[in-house]
Formats: structure tokens, sequence, C-alpha cells
């Protein structure tokens, strides 16, 4: 048995939505919904799945496009790291820069409590993890087995890290609110800490490993190679 993990990504941003689930109790949480959220919602509906939350990694439009359809078909309430309610307010105007039309997401319903613990999904605990740097309020989503009986051989944590890495690259830094060195502190500092068999999902593209990166991912060893 093992975590059920299903992701789709959609034009024009392709931008990966996940929906994170425990494979006994069927629980879930939507993790970035954007424009694939038809799709997913079509897999919770298939698998039976009781979604408890939407939680976004950051407020950039194409991680939360689809908030309002998701809420509306799941009732679940939305969770968002304070530091990204500015751009939040501002998703609309955020796609109409792009040319694009985008839905208003409706109001956060609750904002992380800090670094810690947010709650569980079935036999699974999600950490938060402020990760700033790409932007404000951008965090990182720690998924790992809660510890019970039969627990005694630990997976490797899996972490939803939004736009923060990517499989041989980094976040952008040039947006309002994006800072480089605070970027490249949240990786090495914050990402680093789960250890090199963390598995990561990323915003976009494919999935990864920290320790991966740590060994290869060029924007990294450049930071660490600075005088
Ligand atoms: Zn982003
Ligand atoms: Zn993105």
């Amino acid at each position: 048995m093992s975590m059920l993990l299903f992701e789709a990504a959609a034009p024009p941003f392709m931008k990966n939505g996940f929906v994170m689930g425990c494979e006994r109790t069927r629980e879930a949480v939507y993790i970035d919904p954007g424009d694939e959220v038809e799709e997913l919602l079509a897999v919770i509906a298939r698998e039976r799945l009781q979604a408890k939350a939407i939680l976004l990694t950051h407020a950039h439009l194409d991680h939360v496009s689809g908030v309002g359809r998701a809420r509306r078909a799941l009732g679940v309430p939305i969770w968002l790291h304070a530091g990204d309610q500015p751009l939040y307010e501002r998703a609309a105007a955020q796609g109409l820069m792009f040319g694009l039309r985008i839905e208003q997401p409706p109001p956060v319903d609750h904002y992380y409590a800090g670094d810690g613990p947010w709650g569980r999904v079935g036999d699974y605990e999600i950490g938060v993890h402020h990760t700033p740097g790409h932007c404000p309020g951008g965090v990182c989503l720690a998924v790992t087995r809660a510890a019970g009986p039969g627990s005694g051989n630990p997976e490797p944590p899996v972490l939803f890290v939004g736009d923060t890495l990517f499989a041989g690259s980094i976040g952008r830094t040039d947006l309002p609110g994006g800072d480089y060195p605070t970027l490249m502190r949240s990786i090495t500092g914050v990402l680093f800490g789960f250890g090199d068999a963390a598995r990561v999902h990323s915003g976009h593209g494919p999935e990864t490993t920290i320790g991966h990166e740590r060994r290869t991912n060029p924007f990294v060893l450049e930071w660490r190679a600075r005088p």
C-alpha cells in the first residue's frame, strides 16, 4: 500500500495540480487547482476520494485559476500562506497581464499557522514549511506517513514544493516579491533538510529528488560555489 497521488497539467502554463490521498481511508487534499481542475475533479469522483481541503503552495495565477471551480465542486476550505494574500487578491489581474481571463478565486478560509504540522490525511501527516523567494508566501507541503504500528520502515517524505525548486532549475525571482538569495536559502536551508531520499513534486515539470538536485542542479552548485 502506498500513498495515492494523481497529477495533471493543462495549457497554457502546464502547471502541475496534485491530488494526494490515503489509500486506506480515501481522504485526500487537492494541491494547487489550476487549469487541469476538471481532470482532477473527475479523478476524485472516480476514485471515490473524500476531499478535505484545497492546499495552495503559493498564489501565482497558474496555481489558483481552478480554485473557484474546485471549491464549488468539493465544498472544502482553502488554505494559503498569509504572505501571498496580496497576490491572491490580484489573481484575476495577474491573468489580464497575460491576456487571460481567469476567475477570481473565492476568499481564503485559513492561513497556514507558521511552520509545522498542518493536519492528517488518513494515515499521512502534512507539514507546512515556509519557503519564500519565488514569492513572499511560498510553502513546501511535506507528506510523511504518520507514526504507528507497521510504520517501522519509514518511506521518504514527499514534498510539494510549488515553484521553489524544479528538476534542474529553480523558481524565477524576477516577479514582484521575488528574491534570489531568499530563494536559495529556502532551497538549501529548508528543502535540503528533508534529506536526499525525499521525493520532490514541483509546480512544473517532472518529479525529482532532493539528492539529485543537491548534486546536479546548476543553480544550486553555483550558489554553493559563490565566494
Ligand atoms: Zn509561481
Ligand atoms: Zn507556476
